[in-house]
């Protein structure tokens, strides 16, 4: 079926919610297709013990305050999906889902949206599709040769499927960082970085570093020299179970490996260390393939924004992507700015 409206947002996590309640304040016409059988986004798959590293206040969309969750100061993830599921039925977002855009066409004076289920035509088209569907892995040689397990942050979940085994977690970030913490007590751990990792100061929360991320804002927005923001901090949030683990002596790094074997991985001294499985928290890309026939993607694949609006298509518009699609923007509390900017602008063009 075709169907037609003012804007169509694509993905339905925290980003396209956002952008959703900043459309209908401005009461524009809209839809936002969402991939996912259910609310949440991307949430709805983290680990277990994943919680966030901010407290509820610090982490809430436009409009309404994260509620606080009994017994924990940072709320987990499942906290956070209950969060997103009663913000879209209380703002009454029209989400449609299962719904998976497949391509992003020029249509004329209209954008033409593809799915697996209808098409749309619309004038102005948000994406909000997030990373955490398109996991990266470093190309390291001997990855075939190796006999053991290998998953990436998005596949794992607990502990306890790795009980006793010779696990290698590698990645120096805060996903490498937590999810060997958790794994410290009941594995053989192996914690590989390719840089020694650099945990921030224990008082470090979300709340500095939105802070932090609010100041390069207002420099940027000034005209003063770009601060880098959050990537200027560049390190470990040193969230409650990583500070324990860290304390007990049980994040330790080695550096990088130089290839897999066939029953571990080797560094280029000739060391060796065995594994059953190595676990790769070697972080995210943009998922953005549904935009390819629209060709915006420059040499080294990224895509030009100003603001949130791609150069190239200015009826495109890319939100909650990271830093380059607004400062703090893949943040809970971060993605309501760049959305509300973003809705404005829209709302500008079409009258
Ligand atoms: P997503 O939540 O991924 O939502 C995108 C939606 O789009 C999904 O439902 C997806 O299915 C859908 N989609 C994708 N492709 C298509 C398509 N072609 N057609 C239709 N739908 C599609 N942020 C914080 O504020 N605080 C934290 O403590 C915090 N901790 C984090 C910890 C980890 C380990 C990670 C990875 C991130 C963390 N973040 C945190 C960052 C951020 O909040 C999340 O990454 C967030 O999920 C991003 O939201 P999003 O809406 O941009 O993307």
């Amino acid at each position: 079926m075709s169907r037609r409206t003012q804007v169509v947002v694509i993905g339905g996590g925290q980003a396209g919610l956002a952008a959703g309640y900043h459309l209908r304040r401005l009461g524009l016409d809209f839809v936002i297709l969402d991939a996912q059988t259910t609310p949440g986004g991307a949430w709805q798959q983290a680990w277990d013990s994943l919680h966030l590293f901010s407290p509820a206040a610090y982490s809430s969309l436009p409009g309404r305050l994260m509620p606080t969750q009994a017994g924990e100061t940072c709320p987990d993830a499942r906290h956070v999906v209950e969060y997103l599921a009663d913000y879209e039925k209380r703002y009454g977002l029209p989400v449609e889902r299962p719904v998976r855009v497949t391509g992003v066409h020029r249509d004329g004076q209209l954008l033409r949206v593809e799915t697996d289920s209808d098409t749309w035509h619309a004038p102005a088209v948000i994406s909000a599709t997030g990373t955490w569907w398109r996991p990266f892995l470093p190309a390291i040689p001997g990855h075939p040769a190796f006999g053991g397990g290998q998953l990436h942050t998005v596949e794992y979940r607990s502990p306890a499927d790795f009980a006793g085994q010779r696990v290698i977690v590698v990645g120096g970030g805060n996903s490498g960082a937590q999810i060997a913490a958790d794994l410290a007590y009941n594995t053989r751990l192996t914690w590989v970085t390719q840089r020694p990792p650099r945990f921030l100061a224990d008082d470090i929360d979300g709340r500095a570093l939105f802070d932090v991320a609010t100041a390069r804002r207002r420099a940027l927005d000034e005209g003063r020299t770009d601060t880098r923001g959050v990537a200027s901090l560049g390190g470990i949030v040193a969230v409650p179970p990583v500070r324990e683990a860290r304390d007990h002596g049980l994040l330790k790094a080695k550096p990088m490996f130089s290839r897999l074997v066939s029953g571990g991985v080797e560094w280029s001294d000739g060391t060796h260390a065995e594994a059953d499985v190595i676990i790769w928290c070697t972080g995210f890309r943009p998922t953005l393939a549904h935009l390819a026939p629209l060709q915006l993607r420059g040499r080294r694949g990224h895509i030009a924004t100003e603001g949130t609006q791609a150069v190239h298509e200015p009826r495109l518009h890319l939100l909650g992507y990271g830093d380059w699609t607004g400062p703090a923007s893949a943040t809970l509390i971060g993605v309501g700015r760049p959305a509300r900017d973003a809705a404005r602008q829209i709302a500008e063009i079409l009258s």
